[in-house]
């Protein structure tokens, strides 16, 4: 059985981060679950595809035409051959890729394209249902979590650096909805699975944390 690193939690814990050093340092390959969420807002968006119009989303998402390329470290998402890779990281993508996020069919349509992300030698399966519903049996499952206000100012910074100016308390209140709204949903909500081991960030540097998680796999 080919290992799975399953590793869940809000919006801005360090899962992204953490998941892609993981993945780099074991050689194994990574699942960027929310991209896909994005992906298919993003899909929603191009094809002019209602919010809540579940049956035509959970089409889109089934169909999504989608490439995840690797150059130079970078990480690419090409969507019917465009790249979308910063497109798809916007708040406002990532507020509607939790609208479409709650609707039970889109969830069922992407299950199977994750699940096929298990290959060998591994997977470091990132997002909020992979202990709970895609991966029930991974080989360890992680919550990341930290403060909303932490997760605020990372997410200031990470905009920062990118030339994006923001404010930290209309991320924190973006933060708090985004949060509300996942832990909410009827369908795979966000909390921890029984058998996960929840890891507070908020304290810890994104090294130690990388390094608490290969101390549990080895062990
Ligand atoms: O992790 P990321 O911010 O890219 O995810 C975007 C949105 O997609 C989340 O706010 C959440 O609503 C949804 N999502 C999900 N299940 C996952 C991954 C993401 O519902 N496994």
């Amino acid at each position: 059985q080919v290992p799975v690193l399953a590793i869940d939690g809000p919006g801005g814990a360090g899962k992204g981060t953490v998941s892609r050093l993981i993945a780099a340092r074991l050689g194994w390959h990574l699942l960027d679950s929310g991209a896909l969420y994005r992906l298919t807002a993003q899909a929603a968006v191009k094809h002019d595809t209602a919010l809540d119009d579940e049956p035509g989303l959970a089409r889109l998402a089934e169909t999504l035409d989608v490439a995840f390329l690797a150059e130079d470290g970078d990480a690419r998402v090409i969507l019917e051959g465009e790249d979308v890779s910063l497109a798809i990281r916007t708040e406002e993508a990532g507020e509607r890729a939790s609208r479409v996020a709650a609707l039970p069919e889109v969830r069922s349509a992407l299950l199977a394209r994750q699940r096929d992300f298990r290959k060998a030698p591994g997977l470091v399966a990132d997002g909020r249902d992979m202990g709970t519903v895609v991966f029930p049996r991974a080989t360890l499952k992680i919550f990341l979590t930290a403060s909303a206000e932490e997760r605020a100012r990372r997410r200031l910074l990470q905009l920062q650096e990118s030339g994006t100016d923001a404010s930290l308390s209309s991320l924190l209140k973006e933060i708090q909805a985004r949060d509300a709204r996942d832990m909410q949903r009827a369908v795979a909500p966000l909390k921890p699975a029984v058998d996960a081991i929840e890891l507070d960030t908020t304290e810890l540097s994104i090294p130690d944390v990388v390094d608490r998680i290969q101390r549990l796999l080895a062990d």
